[in-house]
């Protein structure tokens, strides 16, 4: 299936790891140009060198995006390299760790400014060339905003906005043809997995319960997984598809994994 993405300009916040990795070969592959914005101009360059010896195109953007500054400068840039923005994918993100009993006033608001600020303020800067293009948004959010996780406070609180945005700017950008959906991962092998699995106490035994409670498969899901959902709402192929929350994790939010 040719999913219509060729020279289709799509920004990838932490574009360079993971899933955000996945998603901007992904659009590489299909002819797309991936944007890669991120805070770390090494991996950013490295993804970017490696999608255009493949072939591709691609542009490394440095941004440290809690900061608004920063996401602007994504657009400007953006804009100044290739003229239009066709895509947004809201990726970037950490499950920072922020608990009701352990953290803080301070920590709270700084994990929402890491985890959900971004995907507002890069949406609100880009709406002008979406407007012009009729491009659209693909946010990535997490389980953790229906199923809870403990001590993670910050980001399940961003993660349940981003769902909530995902309706909300739906309806809003209607009169535009502006699509946004969310595509929701729950087990995802990457680096940020392997930190987390790594901070808790027996970080194999803790892997090995969590994969076997995965209903299809019994399997982490993988980042081309996402990538491939995520590509596919980004296309013209879901030219009719708005306001949608993807769940793409085994099963593992809505089965019952008690039944194996
Ligand atoms: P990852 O491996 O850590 O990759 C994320 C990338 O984004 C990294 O390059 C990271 O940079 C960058 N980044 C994060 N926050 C940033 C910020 N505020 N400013 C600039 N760059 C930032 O993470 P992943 O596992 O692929 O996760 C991607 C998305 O999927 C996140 O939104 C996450 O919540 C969601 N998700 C993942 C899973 C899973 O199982 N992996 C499950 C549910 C949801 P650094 O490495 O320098 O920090």
């Amino acid at each position: 299936m040719d999913l219509g993405l060729q020279e289709k300009v799509i920004i990838v916040t932490g574009g360079a790891k993971g899933i955000g990795e996945a998603i901007s070969r992904l659009i590489t592959a299909e002819g797309g140009i991936a944007v890669i914005a991120g805070r770390s101009t090494a991996d950013n360059e490295k993804t970017v060198n490696e999608i255009i010896a493949a072939g591709g195109k691609a542009l490394a953007i440095t941004a440290e995006l809690g900061k608004v500054e920063d996401c602007k400068k994504v657009i400007a840039e953006t804009v100044a390299a290739y003229g239009k923005i066709d895509g947004l994918v809201n990726n970037a993100g950490a499950n920072d760790g922020v608990g009701l009993e352990n953290g803080s006033p301070e920590r709270f608001m700084a994990s929402l400014q890491n985890n959900l600020s971004h995907y507002y303020n890069l949406a609100h800067f880009a709406l002008p060339y979406l407007k012009a293009t009729k491009g659209n948004i693909v946010n990535i959010g997490s389980k953790v905003a229906s199923t809870g996780q403990g001590n993670t406070s910050g980001y399940a609180a961003s993660k349940g906005a981003i769902n909530a945005l995902t309706r909300e700017w739906a309806v809003e950008m209607l009169p535009y043809s502006i699509r946004i959906n969310t595509v929701i991962p729950a087990e995802v092998w990457t680096p940020l997995y392997e930190t987390w699995i790594n901070s808790l106490p027996n970080p194999e035994e803790k892997l090995a319960s969590i994969t076997a409670k995965i209903p299809l498969e019994k399997r982490m899901t993988t980042s081309e997984e996402i990538a491939n959902a995520t590509v596919f709402l980004l296309s013209p192929r879901s030219s009719h598809t708005t306001g949608q929350i993807v769940y793409v994790d085994g099963g593992y939010t809505h089965l019952d994994r008690s039944i194996s």
